[in-house]
């Protein structure tokens, strides 16, 4: 039998390794991808160290990587969409159940899969996808930016264009300008949101912000913070803050800053509980809170025509690539913030 090497955590044990498993078959509806590229993502690191679990896996040990592009290498039987064998694709980070009562209507999955988080991910040579998981990615873009669209990027791009709509001339605050952060600030300079103030107490972090289209760059922890946002806004207030960071401070930082009709979009994850001490101005400012989780598969969709097409360059978020068989190296990178990664690629 064909064997190949895959990045697996065995649940546990919480220990990874770089193993020789057999290459998977695809079967009825999917498609074998020859991986050519694969994201390295803070909830990788999560799966390792226990703090995220598979709902709905069925063993004890998963391959990861759910930012993956490559080529379709194998067709599976009764396929519907006619992928031909070597075209470009990047892979939508999981797929909806199409069993639940909201897949049946056509709404959102209450039990979507998340790829190499509750099936086998694509930290491997080779990986099995379900063919409406496949999007054909154009010759212009490059392997290792198509395989961050989904997650990486399409997580800042649905908080900016679907939870609240971002448009031009609108002022945003985006707090946390780290791997899905950095994100944000490009994609509302793209979307032509002025001014766009990036919030982070690391100093190497509202650099590259700064890099990345954001007009100013601030501490949150100088005492004239909230001064330097309102200045900057005219003494308007933003129109959005994202909270990028997930930390409760953040919160009650940026609602007293937000103007008339302002909302807080929460996206970073934290187990704190959600406060927001401001008083009467949240309500004579008509202020809004929004949770925000993940992307659709239309979102991963209109990311690779912006990408395609220069609209949207993802280079310099590629930090650097690593031979899957070192991993691990990648994976301690990540954990310790070593060269301050925004997206490590792990190349089979
Ligand atoms: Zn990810
Ligand atoms: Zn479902």
């Amino acid at each position: 039998m064909d064997t190949m090497l895959a990045g697996r955590v065995h649940l546990d044990t919480k220990k990874f390794l770089v193993e020789e498993i057999p290459v998977p078959e695809p079967g009825p509806g999917e498609v074998l991808i020859e991986v050519k590229a694969a994201g390295v993502c803070l909830s990788d690191l999560h799966l390792i160290d226990g703090s995220i679990s598979p709902v709905h896996l069925k063993s004890d040990v998963l391959t990861l990587g759910h930012e993956i592009s490559g080529d379709v290498h194998a067709l599976g039987p009764g396929l519907k969409r006619g992928l031909a064998v070597g075209t470009r694709v990047a892979l939508q980070a999981g797929q909806p159940c199409r069993e639940c009562a909201t897949c049946v209507r056509g709404g959102r999955c209450t039990s979507f899969r998340g790829r190499g988080v509750d099936y086998d991910g694509g930290w491997s040579q080779y990986t099995v996808a379900r063919e409406d998981t496949v999007v054909p990615i154009p010759d212009a873009l490059p392997f290792d930016q198509a395989a961050i669209i989904p997650d990486a990027v399409s997580t800042s791009y649905a908080a900016l264009v679907e939870t609240v709509q971002v448009r031009s001339a609108q002022s945003v605050g985006i707090w946390g300008v780290g791997g899905v952060g950095a994100h944000a600030v490009r994609l509302a300079r793209m979307m032509g949101a002025s001014p766009i103030i990036a919030v982070d107490p690391l100093p190497g972090a509202r650099e590259r912000a700064l890099a990345f289209g954001a007009d100013i760059a601030l501490d949150p922890t100088d005492p004239g913070f909230a001064e330097a946002v309102l200045r900057a806004t005219d003494g308007m207030g933003l129109d959005h803050a994202f909270d990028f960071a997930g930390v409760p401070r953040v919160r009650e930082q940026a609602s007293p800053l937000l103007g008339d009709h302002g909302a807080l979009v929460l996206v970073g994850i934290t187990m704190e509980p959600l406060t927001i001490s401001e008083k009467m101005t949240f309500n004579l400012k008509n202020k809004k809170v929004y949770g925000h989780y993940g992307s659709s598969f239309e979102h991963v969709y209109e990311l690779i025509r912006l990408a395609g097409s220069g609209r949207l360059d993802l280079a310099p978020s590629i930090t650097g690539h690593i031979p899957l068989a070192e991993a691990s190296e990648a994976i301690h990178r990540l954990e310790h913030k070593i060269g301050d990664p925004i997206r490590l690629i792990l190349v089979p």
